[in-house]
């Protein structure tokens, strides 16, 4: 429980920047790293070492956190923020 709060403070903390519609960049102002997240085939990748590692095991659906920032990014769309 505690866990799933901690992780969830942490993507409240990455700035999501959309580039494109389907390309996002997750900048971290703790760690000062900037990521590339897009949308292939219906799924998202990015560009950080925790995604490359994990999906090298064939972890299939594993999710970083900055595509979990990309994708309630995406769920808060509709209310915009201005500024
Ligand atoms: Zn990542």
């Amino acid at each position: 429980m505690s866990r799933k709060r901690r992780s969830e403070a942490e993507i409240g903390a990455l700035e999501v920047r959309r580039i494109t519609s389907r390309v996002f960049e997750v900048y971290n102002p703790m760690t000062n790293h900037i990521y590339r997240v897009w949308e292939e085939n219906g799924e998202f990748k990015c560009t950080c070492p925790g995604y490359q590692f994990h999906r090298s095991k064939m972890e299939k659906g594993w999710m970083c956190k900055h595509i979990r920032a990309v994708l309630s990014f995406l769920e808060k769309g509709s209310v915009e923020k201005e500024g």
